[in-house]
């Protein structure tokens, strides 16, 4: 059911689209071969291709064609056999070319769709429209200088994947969902790193407001949004400007908008060109693209597990929640963790030991679960020695503390620091004989049928033991001798 926003009159539903921006993961740029690489000196990577000096011929990298095909087939979309590069004439001061090689009428990618999951539990399909390949521009710069523009084409000619998404989405929760989703998706595969702070993804948002029921409003577009946070909060202002406006019986003029997150509202930037300003045409220095359907077949074949089949796999084979098993597929890194460290072992508990201490442990250390000093095996380790009741699950912490400071095993620093959970009986009844004898009046009281103080005694022995007593036998001895 759509989210409503209630404005002074009425309620509006907003209907949201977006054009993502995914730079491809490759060494070279779409036409030519100059590298790629985030954060080079201006101007290092430009070839004579890129700063369109004249005579010089566009040549298609194949890897950019690959990443295109197999992110088509991960977001479940329609591979157009034939496709067509076409020139997108526009003058910016860091567009040297004055056009951008782009992909109009016949793009590499058609329809198809992603799955979002919602916060009620039910999930909803957010349509794709197409997917084509474009050079991304250079980079103006005006803040060098107070009478000058500086002009850095390192990033002109990289590859782009422009991803357009059906008008389909009825809430800023729901685009932060489709963003997470693709991102995550891009990630698996491969095609592209999905960081946002250094540019390599993008969205342009296209929000419209209108009351239930009505035909679609005029949406104005806001350009160039860099956090998944900037999405949601660009999307919520800019409803409500829209909203604001209509009520007080104005229109909405189509535009193309700026957000500015330090003032928390959007700009307008100029009015939004139609298609037909571009001058779309075939460019005369390209083929058409044709690919086989063998190629295609192998690029599906190329593809790892996705997020969604591996959530269902996590569901039915570990039987894990769905809230689990999203939590842990959302990156693939994380789930390449959870599977190596489940393996023959309990999956609840090995769920819990990923999402709270590990998770906990890599979040206050801010580094990444690749770069995890605990491994999967090693984490694995600590968890036999739970299931064999080597340790506690309480002492185990400890270990894993330990572990995580250290990088030493788990068995070894039990054994190293005598850790082994004493479950020889005799030798606890000792220690709890010993607490019965200076606790007489506490012991008295739970005779007496107060067997809820029975937790302060449980607590005495472990701390008595430094926690390696076998809890479930505390709990049968105490039970045993404090009944009435
Ligand atoms: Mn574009």
């Amino acid at each position: 059911m759509a989210e409503l926003l209630k404005g002074e009159t009425s309620d509006w539903e907003m209907i949201i689209g977006l054009e993502v921006h995914a730079q491809v993961l490759s060494h070279a740029k779409l036409f030519s071969g100059a590298p790629t690489e985030f954060g080079g000196e201006p101007n290092t990577q430009v070839s004579l291709v890129d700063a369109a000096m004249p005579g010089m011929l566009p040549v298609l990298n194949e890897e950019s064609v690959r990443q295109a095909v197999r992110t088509g087939l991960a977001i479940n979309s329609k591979i157009n056999l034939h496709s067509v590069f076409a020139r997108k004439n526009y003058f910016y001061p860091d567009l040297p070319q004055g056009y951008q090689i782009s992909q109009y009428e016949l793009p590499i990618v058609g329809e198809g769709e992603v799955e979002i999951d919602l916060a009620d539990g039910s999930s909803k399909v957010i349509g794709i429209e197409r997917l084509h390949l474009e050079q991304d521009a250079g980079k103006s710069i005006h803040d060098l200088s107070p009478a000058k523009t500086y002009i850095d084409l390192n990033r002109s000619g990289v590859t782009l994947m422009e991803i357009v998404s059906k008008p389909d989405m009825r809430s800023a929760e729901e685009a932060v969902l489709y963003v997470t989703k693709l991102r995550s998706i891009l990630r698996y595969i491969g095609s592209c790193d999905g960081n946002m702070q250094e540019g390599s993804m993008r969205a342009d948002v296209n929000v419209s407001v209108r009351q239930p029921g009505d035909s679609l409003g005029t949406r104005c577009e806001i350009k160039n949004v860099n956090s998944i946070r900037f999405v949601r909060q660009a999307i919520e202002c800019e409803a409500h400007r829209q909203i604001e406006i209509i009520e007080r019986g104005g229109a909405i003029d189509q535009e193309t908008r700026l957000y500015d997150p330090n003032r928390n509202e959007t700009r307008s930037m100029r009015s939004k060109e139609d298609a037909h300003d571009y001058r779309y045409f075939p460019d005369p220095d390209l083929l058409p693209l044709n690919l086989e359907q063998a190629f295609v077949d192998e690029m599906r074949a190329s593809l790892p597990e996705l997020p969604d089949a591996r959530k269902a796999r996590f569901i039915s084979d570990y039987g894990l929640s769905a809230y689990d098993a999203s939590v842990l597929v959302a990156e693939r890194e994380t789930g390449d963790y959870f599977d190596a460290v489940v393996r023959g072992r309990d999956a609840k508990q090995a769920a819990n030991w990923v999402q709270g201490e590990l998770f906990g442990r890599l979040k206050k250390a801010e580094i990444s679960i690749e770069n995890s000093p605990v491994c999967a095996e090693a984490l694995g380790g600590l968890l036999d020695l739970i299931a064999d009741e080597t340790i506690s699950g309480r002492i185990a912490k400890d270990v894993f503390e330990e572990m995580w400071g250290t990088g030493k095993g788990a068995a070894a620093i039990v054994e190293e620091k005598g850790l082994k959970q004493i479950t020889d009986t005799s030798e606890i009844e000792t220690v709890i004989d010993s607490i019965i004898d200076d606790n007489q009046d506490n012991a008295d009281e739970i005779r007496g049928g107060n067997m809820k103080a029975i937790g302060w005694f449980v607590g005495q022995v472990m701390q008595a033991t430094g926690g390696k007593a076998n809890p479930k036998a505390v709990n049968e001895l105490l039970r045993k001798k404090l009944s009435g």
